[in-house]
């Protein structure tokens, strides 16, 4: 199955914390890693205070089910030193599976497409720049949901 993850963080050198998330990720059997795209900076959500936040995407191929792959991101998180304050608060480091396959799964612990993600240009920019012609189950071509929204506040690395 491909899927896409989106990496987040703005805490305890975000560059760093990125790369050993995509590390750990591309090290365990369960996935392999198939592109990056480039490091994109922005400012917190809703004007929450803190440092700013660096964003990237990247495309997997797994063989684990989407609550694996799910686990395997709060493995990751959690060997981060992740702690979890308040909702979209400052964070070292944060997976979010945006897309498995063409799925759509909607139960307790998982929603896939990942609901924010096509409000966010920190989301659909690094998306777009790894897959042009991805289209959101139920949702559309990237290309039109980027249209929707404001891309002024990423600035690609
Ligand atoms: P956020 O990413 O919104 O800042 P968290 O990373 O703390 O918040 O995630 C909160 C919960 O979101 C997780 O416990 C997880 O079960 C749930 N979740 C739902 N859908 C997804 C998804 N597609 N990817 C990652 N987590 C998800
Ligand atoms: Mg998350």
């Amino acid at each position: 199955m491909l899927a896409y993850i989106g990496l987040g963080s703005n805490l305890k050198d975000p560059k760093a914390q990125i790369k050993r998330a995509l590390a750990s990720l591309s090290n365990n059997d369960g996935a392999k890693l198939i592109n990056v795209s480039s490091f994109y900076e922005s400012k917190p959500l809703l004007e929450i205070p803190g440092p700013n936040y660096l964003n990237a995407v990247c495309k997997i191929e797994t063989k684990l089910s989407a609550i694996d792959l799910l686990d395997l991101c709060q493995e990751i998180e959690e060997s981060q030193q992740r702690v979890r304050e308040v909702k979209w608060g400052s964070r070292t480091i944060d997976l979010d599976i945006l897309l498995y396959g063409e799925q759509v799964i909607s139960n307790k612990r998982l929603s896939i497409p990942h609901p924010e993600a096509i409000n966010r240009a920190f989301v659909l920019v690094p998306l777009f720049e790894i897959e042009p012609s991805i289209k959101f189950p139920l949702l559309g071509s990237i290309k039109d949901l980027l249209e929707r929204i404001d891309k002024l506040d990423v600035n690609k690395l």
